[in-house]
């Protein structure tokens, strides 16, 4: 039978030393997350409060910031032994800023790519929650999957600082976000591949506003931003003028990663609750739903895809870890998850009845969070095309 743990986790390839840890993490995520998940859901203040006594718990359980530079104040745990924790902590999609792992895009990005002062100010601070970050890159009225398209300008002034104008959309978390990470078209013309840039902005500059919330299928968290002539000093630019796109795909790269990582860890939670439904609920003439063999099918095939995708992922995370070329495998690992997750979550939901619609059950925001899924960080068929030209050789 397939091992479950108390979130319905197996550990399937954790290395040894790191069982009790993911187990450590798994536990903390369904006794303490997953019970205030309907305020962290809600937002507002109540749940900024709810998630500063999580993060509080975190650091008293030496749980607090696991995968983040030991340098920085976080545990430095290397990507291989994280990819185990990231399922666990992914089971809710709270787990991650609950644990301080979530800035771990931002925090590698601004020590790899920022100035000095960037880096004296900033990733240290994110590490410690004191400060939070968010990834501008999607534009309204602007393809998502063509950055070089990106409408935003930024225009250096006589004194080497940037004035930044344009509008982001989908940014998640910007509301409460201390910096955000622009990509801005600093040279060139529409369409160029080069001539991007990415600034860092403060939040507290002046002309940043937040326009609106975008709620994703009735769930909260991304935000369209403006920035009226923003300006930001010369040495918030991050890595080399003019060549973003390299920077944003090696974020993209480990980014995709984690996130199917913990979209493992939510369809290994909505395949446990498929499991408990099935082995206990009784349907018509008095047959228990697990012995009927449409529901066992909803079942294999769950299983399936969870253990085909998990190596996907596992073989895109030890490629980026190697720093090998991982388009493929990425491309490969992101569709396989995506897909799994809304396959899983609507299995689920569908053998819970109208319950598992219902506010009863973590399902519907599974479901939302696979169907989300198969379009941020590039929709599906952006990746197969990827692959498909990269496997076949064509430019
Ligand atoms: C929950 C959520 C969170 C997000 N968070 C962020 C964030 O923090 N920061 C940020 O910058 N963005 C964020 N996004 C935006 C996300 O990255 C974009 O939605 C995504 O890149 C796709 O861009 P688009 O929506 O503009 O779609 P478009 O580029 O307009 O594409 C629309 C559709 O066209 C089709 N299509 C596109 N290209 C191809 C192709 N090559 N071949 C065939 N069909 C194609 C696909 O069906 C695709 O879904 C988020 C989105 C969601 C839903």
């Amino acid at each position: 039978m397939e091992s479950l743990g108390r979130t319905g986790h197996g550990r399937p390839g954790c290395p040894v030393g790191h069982v009790e840890l993911a187990d450590r993490v798994a536990d903390f995520v369904s006794s303490r997350v997953m019970p205030r998940e309907q305020v962290l859901d809600a937002g507002g203040e109540p749940a900024a409060a709810a998630m500063r006594g999580l993060q509080r718990e975190a650091r008293r359980e030496g749980l607090w910031a696991l995968p983040l530079p030991a340098e920085l104040g976080g545990q430095g745990v290397a990507l291989p032994e994280h990819a185990h924790l990231a399922e666990a902590e992914g089971a809710s999609d709270h787990g991650p800023v609950a644990l301080g792992s979530a800035p771990l895009l931002d925090v590698l990005m601004l020590q790899r790519h920022g100035s000095d002062r960037v880096r004296r100010e900033y990733p240290a601070r994110i590490t410690a929650g004191e400060m939070s970050a968010c990834y501008a890159m999607t534009e309204p009225g602007v393809p998502g999957t063509d950055p070089p398209a990106v409408r935003t300008r930024a225009v250096q002034q006589g004194d080497g600082s940037w004035q930044i104008s344009g509008r982001k959309w989908f940014t998640s978390g910007a509301a409460g976000a201390d910096l955000v990470t622009v990509l801005a078209r600093t040279d060139g013309l529409a369409g160029d591949r080069e001539g991007l840039s990415l600034l860092l902005v403060p939040t507290s500059a002046s002309g940043f506003r937040v326009v609106r919330e975008l709620p994703v299928m009735g769930a909260g968290g991304q935000w369209e931003i403006e920035f009226d002539h923003v300006t930001v000093p010369a040495d918030h630019l991050l890595g080399d003028r003019g060549k973003a796109l390299a920077v944003a795909s090696e974020r993209l790269q480990l980014g995709r990663a984690l996130r199917c990582l913990r979209w493992l860890g939510q369809a290994q939670r909505a395949f446990g609750l498929m499991r408990e439904r099935a082995a206990e609920r009784t349907g018509a003439r008095g047959v228990l739903l697990g012995e009927q063999q449409l529901v066992q099918r909803h079942v294999f095939e769950a299983l399936l895809a969870i253990r085909t995708t998990r190596p996907l992922v596992h073989e895109a995370v030890a490629r980026i870890h190697a720093g090998d070329e991982a388009h493929v495998e990425v491309g490969l690992a992101k569709v396989a998850a995506a897909r799994m997750l809304q396959q899983v979550a609507d299995a689920a939901i569908q053998i819970h009845g109208a319950e598992g619609l219902g506010p009863g059950t973590p399902l519907p925001a599974l479901f939302r969070t696979g169907r989300a899924a198969r379009i941020l960080d590039g929709p599906d068929e952006l990746h197969m095309t990827s692959v498909a030209r990269r496997v076949l050789r064509l430019r």
